[in-house]
């Protein structure tokens, strides 16, 4: 117990050393809804004190200039996984097989690095992929302030129906696998609660996967399943999110009353229907399936488009016309950490966003998903996580790949 006051004691001390003012003075300000052209913003300790047109500084405060830039809300990354790197370096299974927890680890610290500097300053890292509790250990390395990263939502080992998930090598060996396996009702609410227990601030289920390598999805957890890891969650305060591409795989995670859907590849008007309905939002990861078909030998604006990639452009849609609340996530580990802004990219470029559209949709369209009432907007006694970028997003959004200021709990990251 001593030596947790005696922590507890120097982390005030860390917390004071930049207890002070300072004005931030960039072109514009985007507060997480619409843009302000000659706002800027007070930040003291670590909460925007103030923002707007006549914001001065008060006396002893500093002022930094972010001349011809667009300050706005650090961006939620809202599907990560910082125990992953990008596939074309090295495949799943071999990551999952090959790769020791601890240089997994040593990764993961480099990939949240990148993840924050890149103007990221929350994530909601969904499973460590057979790193074990290891995300664990790198929020509490964060929070503590041991390594630069952003503020985590972690899913720990994520569920998955036995047998359903992977590696998958030869019959006769046992390999760790991705996710943690489980069957029946009292077996997912025991390992729901273990993995709560254990730091899961996010319970994940995979409510569909390929049985076997090569066939394609199908649904796993059986609809009694998904409620008693749902309810279990749920009574420990803890919102449950289920991987999911199939439409009967959709449909029983969202009954069952998930709180997103990730990818929904082959969702369907009546699923997408179903999801609006009961509030369920939709992280539609199309970097993730860009990157596997690049990886996969396609020539992005030399070959035709791949028929998954144009099947993922009709669910977006479909997800669209049903009116289906989108969060902005990529599955970034399956390409480059710190490349997070190219899913905001391809819902522009490629979906039919707007920039203001992913612009709010990672900033306060995510806080709002995720619970995070203390971020993703710029107004006072929000947190003063913030980024600014050069020049104007809401115009092109590729902009926020030009980051030049990062802020983090009033802690300044990166700056010109
Ligand atoms: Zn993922």
């Amino acid at each position: 117990m001593k030596t947790l006051a005696t922590f507890a004691a120097c982390a005030l001390v860390i917390t004071s050393a930049h207890a002070e003012s300072i004005l931030l003075r960039p072109a514009a300000v985007f507060d997480g809804q619409e843009m302000h052209a000659g706002w800027s913003v007070l930040v003291t300790d670590d909460k925007i004190a103030a923002a707007g047109a006549n914001v001065s500084a008060p006396a002893g405060a500093r002022t930094i200039e972010l001349a011809g830039q667009t300050l706005m809300p650090g961006m939620i990354e809202g599907h990560s996984h910082m125990f992953l790197h990008p596939y074309n370096e090295t495949s799943w299974n071999d990551q999952i097989v090959q790769e020791s927890i601890a240089l997994r680890t040593a990764r993961a610290t480099v990939h949240a690095r990148k993840t924050l500097e890149a103007g990221f300053t929350t994530a909601r890292d969904l499973g460590s992929e057979g790193a074990g509790y290891a995300d664990v250990g790198l929020k509490q390395a964060i929070d503590s302030g041991i390594i630069p990263g952003p503020r985590l939502l972690i899913a720990t080992l994520a569920l998955v129906a036995t047998g359903s998930y992977g590696p998958k090598l030869s019959t006769d060996v046992s390999v760790p696998q991705g996710a943690q396996e489980a069957s029946g009702v009292e077996e997912v609410t025991r390992l729901t609660r273990e993995q709560i227990g254990k730091g899961a601030d996010i319970v994940k289920v995979y409510a569909d996967y390929r049985w076997g390598s090569g066939e394609s999805s199908r649904p796993t957890f059986s609809q009694e399943e998904l409620n008693a890891i749902v309810q279990t969650a749920r009574s420990a305060g803890r919102p449950t999110i289920a991987h999911a591409t199939t439409p009967e795989g959709m449909r029983r995670a969202t009954e069952a009353g998930v709180e997103t859907i990730e990818h929904g590849d082959d969702g369907t008007p009546e699923v997408f229907r179903l999801m609006k309905q009961k509030g369920v939002a939709l992280c539609p990861t199309v970097a993730a399936g860009d990157a596997i078909s690049r990886y996969r030998g396609w020539k992005k604006g030399v070959d035709p488009e791949p028929p998954r990639i144009a099947a993922k452009r009709a669910s977006v849609k479909a997800a669209r016309e049903a009116g289906v609340t989108f969060a902005m996530g990529g599955d970034s580990g399956v390409f480059a950490h710190g490349e997070n802004a190219l899913e905001m990219e391809l819902l522009v470029r490629e979906h039919g966003f707007t920039a203001v559209d992913v612009l709010r949709q990672a900033t306060s369209g995510n806080a709002a998903i995720f619970h995070l009432s203390d971020r993703g907007a710029i107004r006072p006694a929000t947190l003063a996580d913030l980024v600014a970028v050069q020049g104007d997003p809401t115009r092109d959004i590729a902009a926020v790949r030009d980051v030049r200021f990062v802020m983090k709990g009033g802690a300044i990251v990166r700056q010109p």
